[in-house]
Order: C-alpha cells, then structure tokens, then sequence
C-alpha cells in the first residue's frame, strides 16, 4: 500500500547562541494509511521536532529545513506556503500534545472551541451543523453528558477528560494523520490506558493514521504497529511491534526494552537504565552515536556511522553488528569501551 506520509531525509538545525544544533539528521519514514507509527526514544532523540515538521510548526530561524522532504497526499510540506499549510493543519493533519493546556483556551468554552475548529475549515457550514458536529465528537471520544460539557471551561475538566476534550478537538475535521506527542504522559496509569485504547478505537473506526511520539516502549505495543526508534537525531531501527518486542537488532532498542516492565518478563528480572547519555548535537559524533554507551561497540563503530539497513524482512537497523565483517571485527578489536 502507498505511503500517506512520507518523510524522506529530513535534516533540522537549530541555529542558536552556542553554536548549530543538529536535531534531526536524515531522518526516513513512511506511514500508510490507517496506520499507527510510534517514534520512540529519550528525550532530545529529535522526535518532537520531527513531528513539529511533519505540522510546520517549526519556527525557521531558529530551525532550519536542510535537504529533504516530507510528502503527504504526494505534495511536499516543506514547500508549502504558509497558506496552503493553514489549511492542512487541524483539517487533514491534527496534533494533540502532553499538555491538552497548550492547546485548550482556558477562557473559552468547551463546545466553542471545538465548534471554533470545525467552522474554521467548513466555511459553509451552519453554526446548528458544527454544534452537532462538536457534540458527536465529544461523544466519539467518551465524553459523559456532552451537551452539558459542552457548555464548561477547561478547568471544570479533568486532566483525562480535558486529554479527551484535545482529541475531539484534533478530529473534529476528521484529519487523515493525527500526530500525538507524549499525550498520555502527564496522565496517571488507569487514564493513560483509557485514552491510548480510545486512539486505536478511533484509528480502526476512522481509518486514520497516528503517529505517537513517545519516549515510553511500553504504551507502544497496545497501541502501533510499527515502530520507529531515534537516537542523536536518527533512525537506528525500524520494525512491526512484534519484531522490535521480540526480535529487536540495534543495540539502543534492546536498552530501551530492559527500562520497560514486561508480562512475559521473569518476575526476578531487574529493569536496567540505559547508562550514560545521547551526544551532544552541537558537534555529533562521526561514527555510531551510541558507541559511547553500546555493549557490543567495536572498533568501526568509532570512526563511522552505520547506515540503516535491512536486516530482516520489514525491519531495519542501523549498526555495524550486522554487516558480514562484523564477527571478524568483534574478534580482532575488541571494544575499549
Ligand atoms: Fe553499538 Fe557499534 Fe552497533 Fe553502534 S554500530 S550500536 S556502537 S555495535
Ligand atoms: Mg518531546
């Protein structure tokens, strides 16, 4: 099936007082349509810019598009104008975020805000049509007595409810993408569930494609298909859920899998941290960007960057473990690390 999205070698700086920032580095994914894709890795991977992009929201300077492309409905975002993206954002690409606050006006009512959006993108639409329209919404994403919440502040929300609020807002217009940075994050386990089931419900009833951002492996599984895991800046691996659960091939994923509790884990097992940190994209490293902090870390991995590759069928991995040399490597070199 054709990509609905497809992100092809998106390069970001930021330019700022210390020095150009390299936030995203040739970053490649595609999402189909129907679709739900996690981008995971720790904080400062580059996965919030990535999808800030994917939205224009980027403001340039600072950040600045190098080479690269991000097609969607075979047109590139990066090239729209302004205008064109104003109509793309909220009406075919929606964002919902960790803090429903940035994007709820705190001074406005509920069903006004949502009823705001939809006839911001439906010029002909009757107030009647948008005030049915916003309370369906609300219904669709298991909002208790909608009318009546219609008519209430954010505050008289909580916190679930107002991540609910968000994401009614965000498919009001019936978006084919909804990119969702961290939303469950802010909230406590029972609430986070909740919504995560709600985004798939949705993604199965509406056929929309999600991108979830996340630094957290485990809401992934119940939640996406694939996965995209990011690191320094750039896809280390790519892979279905299954396969990056049970089979993952970089090095970082298996990191990130041990910081994870699992079912199937023994009950003995400890979760470990990743030790150390991500390099400083100021000046990124020449090669691996996770030899610093990689177990398996061999000779090559300091002076060259491994390029992604496939090392299964359907999944990819950046490293230099699965080139054929590899074994010699080990062998000869062993890692001062
Ligand atoms: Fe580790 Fe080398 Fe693979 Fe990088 S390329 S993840 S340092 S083994
Ligand atoms: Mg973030």
């Amino acid at each position: 099936m054709e990509n609905l999205l497809e992100v092809n070698d998106l390069q970001i700086t930021f330019h700022t007082y210390a020095g150009k920032v390299q936030a995203v580095r040739g970053v490649n994914f595609g999402v189909k349509k129907g679709e739900a894709v996690a981008i995971v890795g720790e904080s400062g991977c580059g996965k919030s810019v990535t999808a800030k992009s994917i939205m224009r929201l980027l403001e340039t300077p600072p950040a600045e598009y190098g080479k690269g492309s991000i097609n969607f409905g075979g047109k590139d975002l990066l090239k729209m104008s302004e205008k064109e993206m104003q109509r793309i954002r909220g009406n075919e690409i929606s964002m919902i975020f960790q803090d429903p606050m940035t994007s709820l006006n705190p001074t406005t009512k509920i069903g006004s805000q949502i009823m705001e959006g939809i006839l911001k993108h439906n010029k002909n639409m009757s107030r009647n049509d948008a005030y049915e329209r916003a309370l369906e919404t609300l219904k669709l994403v298991g909002i208790p007595q909608p009318e009546k919440r219609m008519q209430q502040y954010p505050h008289e929300f909580s916190g679930g409810m107002r991540q609910r609020a968000m994401i009614a807002m965000a498919l009001a217009c019936e978006p084919k993408l909804l990119i969702a940075d961290e939303p469950t994050t802010a909230l406590d386990v029972t609430i986070q569930a909740q919504i995560l089931e709600l985004m798939k419900d949705i993604q199965r009833r509406m056929d929309t494609s999600i991108i979830l951002i996340t630094h957290d492996l485990g809401v992934v599984a119940e939640t996406c298909e694939r996965v995209v895991v990011m690191y320094a800046g750039k896809v280390v691996e790519t892979g279905t859920v299954e396969a990056i659960f049970s089979n993952p091939q970089h090095p970082y994923t298996r990191g990130l899998l041990k910081t994870v509790p699992r079912l199937d884990m023994e009950k003995t097992a400890p979760l470990v941290p990743i030790i150390g940190s991500p390099p400083d994209l100021l000046d990124p490293p020449k090669g691996c960007p996770f030899y610093p902090r990689c177990e398996s870390a061999m000779k090559v991995c300091k002076g060259h960057d491994p390029e992604l590759e496939v090392v299964e069928e359907g999944q990819t991995a950046a490293c230099w473990l699965h080139h054929p040399m590899a074994k010699a490597a080990q062998l000869q070199a062993p890692t001062n690390v």
